[in-house]
């Protein structure tokens, strides 16, 4: 299923380049000599850059994918994304899909026409994952530059390189070689909630608050008078905020406005001792934005 990204870009060799202008069908022909892409059917979903990826996007990529799962024959799928919000749409996607079928998502750093061009060899490598059975019942998963991570523990660490991905408090779970797949663990998935998505329900406007010295609270405020069913704040280590916010935060959930405690660090755990706060325990803030999301959907 090809959405567009880097993996899918063209430009000048300086860098300069525009995402989604290859179809997957040409990205897949680049595997050919790898790959028996006459088991592959491709569906050309969007051919967006994944920062213009948004949560109507993500339902259209959740209902193609259970109806490309639901086919007996379907071993799996690969979706093909942009870096920016790839680790979003597969927490997405973890989070509402109930299958024990793979279901890997892929990119690249380096445009298609790029010199040492990462895509090819990633999508080699995610159609691999697909296709093997060791894969199945790990929940959606994230292969890029040779490493398979779990969908509910990754996240984009890079800038620039074509080790973008980590997954910083477990590690990848898995690694694939030429083809050759092979899991550091036994089969598990991770344990959480999959929430049911109705289509044709309204989205809630959720934004992440990013710490920073100086936060008068003023931030919290104002997207408060804009109308938020819920808020996610990126704080500082486990979770700490200066008094000012403290005092927004509590206002915020004096008017019934659901508020998620995350940290701007990647590594570690949230420790929220305030329990009208929710925790959002080792997820990164864009992973519990989402979460939140759900959370508000599922009690409306
Ligand atoms: N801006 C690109 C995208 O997310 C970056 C990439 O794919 O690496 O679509």
């Amino acid at each position: 299923m090809a959405t567009g990204g880097t993996i899918a870009g063209t430009g000048d060799i300086k860098g300069k380049y525009e995402a989604g202008t290859i179809p997957g069908s040409r990205l897949l022909d680049s595997v050919k000599d790898a790959f028996d892409i006459n088991r592959v059917e491709v569906q050309e979903l969007f051919s967006i850059d994944s920062k213009d990826m948004n949560e109507n996007m993500w339902q259209e990529i959740l209902i193609c994918v259970k109806n490309f799962l639901a086919k007996d024959d379907a071993a799996g799928v690969v979706i093909t994304h942009g870096t920016d919000t790839m680790a979003e749409t597969a927490f997405f996607l973890e989070y509402t899909l109930d299958t024990d079928k793979p279901v890997v998502l892929t990119g690249a750093m380096r445009p298609a026409s790029s010199l040492s061009a990462d895509g090819p060899m990633n999508l080699w490598s995610a159609l691999s994952v697909a296709d093997n059975k060791e894969s199945k019942g790990r929940g959606v998963l994230v292969v890029m530059n040779g490493e398979i991570h779990s969908a509910a523990y990754v996240a984009k660490i890079m800038r620039n390189d074509v080790s973008a991905f980590a997954s910083v408090n477990t590690g990848a779970i898995g690694s694939v070689l030429n083809g050759d797949v092979r899991y550091f663990l036994p089969k598990s998935r991770p344990k959480h909630k999959i929430y049911k998505i109705e289509r044709e329900k309204k989205l809630p406007f959720v934004p992440i608050i990013y710490s920073y010295a100086g936060d008068d609270g003023e931030v919290v405020g104002s997207v408060l008078r804009y109308g938020a069913k819920g808020l996610v704040y990126a704080g500082f280590g486990s979770g700490t905020f200066s008094k000012s916010v403290k005092n927004a935060l509590d206002e915020a959930v004096k008017k019934g406005v659901k508020v998620m405690i995350s940290s701007k660090v990647l590594k570690g755990r949230t420790l929220t001792e305030d329990k009208k706060f929710m925790s959002a325990d080792f997820l990164t803030p864009e992973q519990a934005r989402i979460l939140l999301l759900l959370k508000i959907m599922d009690d409306v």
